[in-house]
């Protein structure tokens, strides 16, 4: 059955999709446990004391059929905190498990993600969760809650995300909830009280690799095939029926979509931080910001995530053989329904085949180059090893770049990008000077071999490389200000984000290197899981 939120404008009508045709667990309460044959629990969200709205998009309250001024409405902060329920809302969480850093974890859980329901129109479905309000059955040692920090985090970088054109699943609000939450950030031993908050995300769904791994893991071969159907059925109907073949091909259509939002990734310098399987859509969509962070001085190796400082197993550069481990762990859970050894590995082995491919293509676009043949991937062979040796922007390299014209001399546009895009000093610099000024006559040379216009050519490398990101320290002055009360900062920086590729002179002053003091603070450069 339905059931209506009620704004003072507007109506939303919350479909029970999930709910209605997937099996459920019987026990109703939120005390911890596992809980086996069932794809979710009947779970409420946990009152707070004093809802405050942090921040909104409107377009993703547009899209569910919400009006701007909704959003500044006493009921929005009552609805989108979970204090106010619809008599017939029936929330719920959802059962999954995953592999954490290698290795099986057993049942995870939305342990701080309690859904309100499908919201459906004759073309879309939109899934509404929130997250931070309390405890549910999944929620192992922990509270069911969330930080400011993150959450603030979350809301920006999403948006960002989507208005980067990346795959992504999307936030309409952040709200504080007067509540204190108990927090170490650094995990050394200093915990402190913070304020909390709920993010409310919406995303055609939020269902993970782990989802299915949880009944794989189980031998609940019955709830995975019901869970496949559901999946095929609602999100991939141009599949066909569910069956074998279709199987396969879902699998294939997923592995395709996790392929294409890691070339986004790699394009515009995004590091997801804890690729975890139950962090990986099923719908191939961007999902659970946690210690991520964008690469300012290009280095494959790097992680904002500081428990994995050790291994940087989830590091920019390791991301597409992530996602293929990843896949592979999604590969066994859906064995037992397609039972075809070599129909899955030959989907795994393509993965590989075009990840080459596409990666190389994304390359020369962001280089500005028709084609990437051997002499030219030569060229970007040697373009990022004095990339990571010089410390160099990524953002600001690549959008520089597009600036620069065939007949140029190359010694002038080599101080000016010193200057605005190196964070290494002299001494690491200069011994590679040579280099650079060969490398740029060589690039010149390339575009003058392809026969390339400067102008057109910056005009289709603009349109691929970002001129703004959310800079790891813009997020942490979004925070700074938040916590003050001021929402003055995350509103221009919300705007500046959301056209990414655009000049936008009133915002150049972003366009620069992260200052000094952000790359060794804590929350700028390093991040802990702590949320
Ligand atoms: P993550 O890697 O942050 O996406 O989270 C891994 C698992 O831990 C998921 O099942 C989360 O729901 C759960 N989790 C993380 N933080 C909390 C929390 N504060 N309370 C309850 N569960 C949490
Ligand atoms: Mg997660």
């Amino acid at each position: 059955m339905a059931c209506y939120i009620l704004m003072s404008k507007s109506l939303i009508e919350f479909q029970p999709l999930f709910t209605d045709n997937l099996p459920g667990d019987p026990q109703i309460d939120n005390s911890r446990r596992q809980v086996s044959g069932a794809c979710y629990s009947f779970v409420n969200p946990t009152p707070c004391s004093k809802p405050a709205l942090v921040a909104a998009s409107p377009e993703v309250g547009e899209q569910l059929g919400l009006k701007r001024e909704d959003i500044y409405t006493p009921d929005f902060v009552q609805i989108f905190s979970g204090n106010l329920l619809m008599p017939k809302a029936r929330p719920y969480a959802m059962c999954y498990g995953g592999h954490q850093f290698g290795h099986w974890a057993g049942q995870l859980g939305d342990g701080r993600v309690i859904n309100l329901g499908e919201y459906k129109t004759h073309d879309k479905i939109l899934s509404v969760q929130l997250k931070g309000a309390g405890p549910t059955p999944y929620s192992r040692n922990a509270d069911g809650l969330a930080v400011l920090r993150s959450s603030i985090r979350e809301f920006m970088c999403s948006e960002a995300m989507f208005y980067l054109g990346v795959p992504t699943t999307r936030a309409l609000s952040v709200i504080t909830t007067g509540e204190q939450v108990w927090r170490d950030v650094l995990y050394d031993g200093n915990p402190a009280f913070e304020p909390g908050a709920v993010v409310c995300r919406v995303a055609p769904g939020f269902l993970r690799f782990g989802n299915y791994e949880i009944f794989a893991a189980r031998g609940e071969i019955d709830i995975l095939k019901q869970l496949t159907d559901f999946t095929l059925t609602t999100y991939f109907p141009e599949l066909g029926k569910p069956g074998k073949e279709t199987y396969i091909e879902f699998f294939r259509e997923v592995s395709r979509r996790t392929l294409d939002m890691v070339i986004h990734w790699l394009r515009v310098g995004f590091v997801h931080g804890v690729m975890n399987t139950d962090n990986m859509s099923i719908l191939g969509l961007t999902i659970d910001y946690g210690p991520y962070g964008w690469l300012e001085a290009y280095d494959e190796a790097w992680t904002p995530n500081s428990t994995d400082a050790q291994g940087r197993r989830y590091a920019f550069g390791q991301q597409a053989n992530i996602a293929l481990w990843n896949l592979w762990k999604l590969a066994n859970a859906l064995y037992p329904l397609i039972q075809d050894v070599n129909a899955l590995k030959e989907v795994l082995e393509d993965f590989s085949v075009t990840y080459g491919q596409r990666y190389k293509s994304m390359m020369a676009s962001k280089l500005g180059w028709m084609t990437m043949g051997e002499k030219e991937l030569a060229l970007l062979k040697q373009l990022l090893p004095l990339m990571s040796s010089g410390e160099v922007d990524f953002t600001i390299f690549f959008r520089t770049l597009a600036d620069l014209k065939i007949k140029d001399p190359v010694r002038p546009f080599f101080d000016q990008l010193r200057d605005q895009a190196f964070y290494g000093d002299e001494a690491v610099v200069q011994p590679d000077l040579e280099n650079w000024l060969n490398w740029i006559a060589s690039y010149q040379k390339v575009l003058i071999d392809q026969d390339v216009d400067d102008q057109d050519r910056k005009l289709k490398m603009d349109a691929v490389n970002p001129k703004y990101v959310l800079r790891n320290y813009m997020a942490h002055l979004a925070i700074e200000a938040a916590s003050k009360g001021d929402h003055g900062v995350p509103g221009g920086l919300m705007e500046m984000l959301k056209n990414p590729y655009d000049e936008q002179p009133k915002f150049q002053h972003w366009f620069a290197k992260s200052p000094a003091w952000a790359r060794e603070k804590v929350g700028c450069s390093m991040l802990s899981c702590s949320s």
